[in-house]
């Protein structure tokens, strides 16, 4: 599985990271995930042929995860795509999305291309290509809108994820509540994890995992500006063995996973 990281930066905008945003590359199958605002626009810069993408996967509705999904599909149609496109979403989301589309003038039937938006449970496993599977938890990072759910049209929904492959088992946090979401799986042989630093200290962060998950590689994303430097400060402060496995990922990073 090979990881290319488009943006590792938190909500907040910033000119040296995009927000947090990466392509899973599993024997050629390309899954991007996370679509936030000006999406587009990064993959082109980084020369990537949005047109090659074969699927997008989409943790929850914040601006930095989901605001480049409409004008990414429309990008889509205008650059005259032909390969079939799946968005995959869990199943609360997806009239959201499909909504979204509908109003931004984009109609499926007038893409030129095959489109699915495919969804998946809170909890369950799923199929992304023939090598990669994923499994879905719901996880508490929307947890504080909970009291403005009067209304039955507000979503509140907010994945983590297991991507499967061939052995290796790597946890994707998404955004997370409190650091009781990175215990979803702590029942599945996780090998690697992509986790964030916004929501949680990263003090706390590197401990709890040492402590409940035997991991290869910890990779730290959705990275706050104000906080680079102490986050920096901090790998340096760690024994060998921790520090080896712990990358602190920059946009444009690629990586090679292996089992
Ligand atoms: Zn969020």
């Amino acid at each position: 599985m090979k990881i290319n990281f488009i943006g590792t930066g938190s909500g907040v905008i910033s000119s040296n990271r995009f927000f947090t945003s990466f392509l899973i590359d599993s024997n050629g199958y390309k899954l991007l995930v996370e679509a936030g605002d000006g999406i587009t626009g990064i993959l082109l810069a980084r020369n990537i042929d949005i047109n090659q993408i074969n699927g997008l996967l989409i943790s929850h509705l914040h601006r930095d995860h989901a605001g480049g999904f409409e004008g990414l599909i429309t990008q889509m149609k205008l650059r005259q795509r032909k390969l079939p496109m799946k968005v995959f979403v869990q199943n609360k989301i997806k009239p959201v999305l499909e909504l979204n589309l509908l109003q931004s003038y984009i109609f499926p039937e007038r893409l030129g291309f095959d489109f699915d938006i495919v969804g998946f449970e809170e909890d369950q496993k799923f199929s992304i290509s023939e090598s990669l599977f994923c499994k879905s938890k719901e996880n508490n990072h929307l947890l504080k809108y909970e009291k403005y759910k009067s209304d039955e049209k507000f979503i509140i929904s907010s994945s983590s994820f297991l991507f499967g492959e061939d052995g290796l088992n790597l946890f994707y946090s998404g955004d997370i509540g409190d650091i009781k979401d990175l215990l979803l799986f702590k029942d599945e042989p996780v090998t690697h994890i992509i986790t964030e630093t916004s929501h949680i200290k990263i003090e706390q962060l590197i401990e709890f995992l040492d402590n409940h998950y035997r991991l290869e590689g910890i990779y730290l994303t959705h990275i706050p500006e104000e906080l680079e430097m102490s986050i920096l400060a901090f790998h340096k402060t760690l024994n060998d063995d921790l520090r080896n496995k712990i990358v602190i990922t920059s946009d444009g990073m690629n990586l090679e996973l292996k089992s």
